[in-house]
């Protein structure tokens, strides 16, 4: 099978080695879950329940706080009791409303999934309803919503579902877990994306790194039976390449232009783990309150890919589980070391969107202080999107937001390839996170700015109830 790649690109030291090949090991209940109640990308829920409510696991415990199709609900991952809500630190680092579930003896095995449903036998509406409903959002990344991905505007015509198997952080093995464990899923996820859609081609994309992998599906893609153009892509293993831009480029030799998203390209990427939690969706009725991770790193006694429930906080896991070497502790990452985040406490939840928590050592990372630019132009090489980090970096320095916008910063997808290979060790990524923040707080304070000069401009409503 030919192998694809892209331009540009990082070899790195994979360090998948401690969990490759391990199955998916599933995590004792936890005494307690805390939900966050905003994991998706879009406007914001609110909660369904209140502090002594008795929940079911999968029973909707929030949704969207006004109509709208960009929000996603959450459900309760273990069975119990709402014991508080309130603020806590999430994975992003910021804190948020969630739902404090403590485990009720003798009644965690009761559910409350929905009734299946026939993916090949409902409507478009609800098939995507059915999707929205299980609280599927992107499991790869920002957690944007996955019906409404699968809802492109008819100028945006697709021809080719691209499932995401590439999985190029080093450390994570959770998807080529999945890809080995549930093949069927993954396909049959495939073919419901491909009916609703209504687009005849897909293909699933995997690292060469994973190779081993196709004799597997291949059979599983004769045993499923479901018809299409189900084809299986080998590209090089090389970083980021699970990127959908990339992916869309090493595939299919399209470009996604600036600014654009691979509807633009033809294309609709989905993440493994969300086809699986599509198809889970229908066959069981079950939402996505599971979720398989990776917790690995130096710190961590016991590498493995676990499955857990939506909520868990892994020092509630007991020792002989998930044993942790606090001694060597000096990193903990949610997500992997090139595009995860650093959290400054394992008191995190684990989210929808948790691909993995690495907890490093001395050795694993770089606590090196920052130099002066050397103008080396390394940063600039291996920028697979073509950009100039080092002149981005140069303008958010500046204070000159606009400058960053114009030499390409929307269009950076904070891939950590720049800071990486740079070696005066400036933080470059995390300068585009944080100008990217400044960006978004400045355009809410206009539109603020904006509401409040229009109402003071408006002409006053005469009053309905004056006295005479
Ligand atoms: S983080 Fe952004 S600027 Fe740096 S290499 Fe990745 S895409 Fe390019
Ligand atoms: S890699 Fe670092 S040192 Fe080299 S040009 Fe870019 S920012 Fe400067």
């Amino acid at each position: 099978m030919a192998v694809s790649t892209f331009k540009r690109g990082l070899r790195l030291n994979t360090r998948k080695h401690a969990t490759e090949g391990f199955p998916v090991e599933l995590a004792p209940l936890p005494k307690q879950v805390v939900i966050p109640i905003n994991q998706h990308f879009g406007a914001p829920n609110k909660s369904l329940v209140n502090v002594g409510d008795k929940v079911k696991r999968g029973q909707r415990i929030a949704e969207g706080a006004a109509p709208g199709p960009m929000t996603v609900p959450v459900h309760a991952s273990i069975s119990g009791i709402v014991k508080k809500i309130e603020n806590r630190l999430q994975s992003n680092n910021t804190e948020g409303p969630c739902i404090i579930i403590e485990a009720e003896e003798g009644v965690s095995d009761e559910t409350d999934f929905m009734p299946p449903l026939d993916p090949f036998a409902c409507t478009k509406e609800e098939a995507l309803q059915r999707i929205r409903d299980a609280g599927i959002t992107g499991m790869g990344g920002a957690g944007f919503p996955t019906h409404v991905k699968l809802s492109p505007p008819p100028n945006k015509p697709i021809d080719v579902i691209i499932a995401d198997g590439a999985e190029c952080e080093p450390y994570l093995t959770t998807d080529e877990a999945l890809m080995t464990e549930k093949p069927d899923l993954l396909i049959k996820g495939l073919a419901i994306v491909m009916k609703l859609t209504g687009v005849g081609k897909a293909i699933i994309g995997m690292e060469d790194n994973k190779a081993k992998l196709i004799p597997m599906l291949e059979q599983e893609l004769r045993l499923g039976g479901y018809g299409g153009d189900i084809s299986l892509g080998l590209c090089r293993t090389l970083y980021p390449q699970g990127s959908e831009k990339l992916l869309i480029k090493a595939l299919m030799g399209r470009e996604v232009p600036s600014g654009g998203l691979p509807m633009d390209a033809g294309c609709i990427v989905s993440n493994v783990g969300s086809l699986v939690a599509i198809a889970e969706a229908f066959t069981l009725g079950k939402p996505l309150i599971d979720r398989d991770l990776t917790v690995s790193g130096g710190a961590c006694k016991l590498p493995k890919n676990i499955r857990a429930p939506i909520g868990t906080i892994l020092t509630d896991l007991p020792p002989q589980f998930m044993d942790i070497d606090y001694s060597k502790l000096r990193k903990v990452l949610f997500g992997g070391p090139m595009m995860g985040t650093a959290v400054p406490t394992l008191n995190i939840p684990i989210q929808k969107n948790t691909s993995g928590i690495i907890l490093m050592t001395e050795e694993e990372t770089w606590l090196d202080a920052e130099g002066p630019c050397l103008r080396c132009g390394r940063c600039i090489r291996n920028c697979s999107c073509k950009l100039s980090p080092v002149i981005m970096n140069n303008a958010i320095e500046a204070g000159d937001l606009d400058e960053a916008v114009k030499v390409g910063l929307m269009d950076c997808f904070e891939c950590g390839a720049c800071t990486y290979v740079c070696p005066a060790r400036i933080k470059l990524t995390q300068r585009f996170r944080v100008g990217k923040q400044r960006l978004r707080l400045k355009v809410q304070a206009a539109q603020a700015a904006q509401t409040k000069a229009q109402t003071a401009a408006a002409p006053a409503a005469p009053a309905s109830n004056a006295k005479s």
